[in-house]
């Protein structure tokens, strides 16, 4: 038997040691980003756009369209 660890760490030790991970994460993903070939807008490389739903060309998801609200005043 190798080296075993005595206790296990407890949730803030690994919450804290883990929260590094998710910092460079959203870094990367905030770095990294392509411009869409249909829409022009700036997405996550290798993702379906979030703007038009596209990837490649193709119609993946249909886009958001946001519904107006008429006011009844
Ligand atoms: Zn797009």
């Amino acid at each position: 038997m190798g080296a075993v660890p005595k206790k296990q760490p407890s949730d803030a030790r690994k919450n804290r040691r883990y929260s590094s991970h998710v910092r460079k994460q959203i870094k990367a993903q905030l770095t990294n980003l392509v411009v869409c070939s249909n829409c022009g807008s700036r997405t996550l490389p290798h993702r379906v756009c979030t703007v038009c739903g596209q990837y490649k060309g193709a119609t993946i998801v249909a886009p958001k369209t946001r519904v107006k609200r008429v006011s009844s005043n």
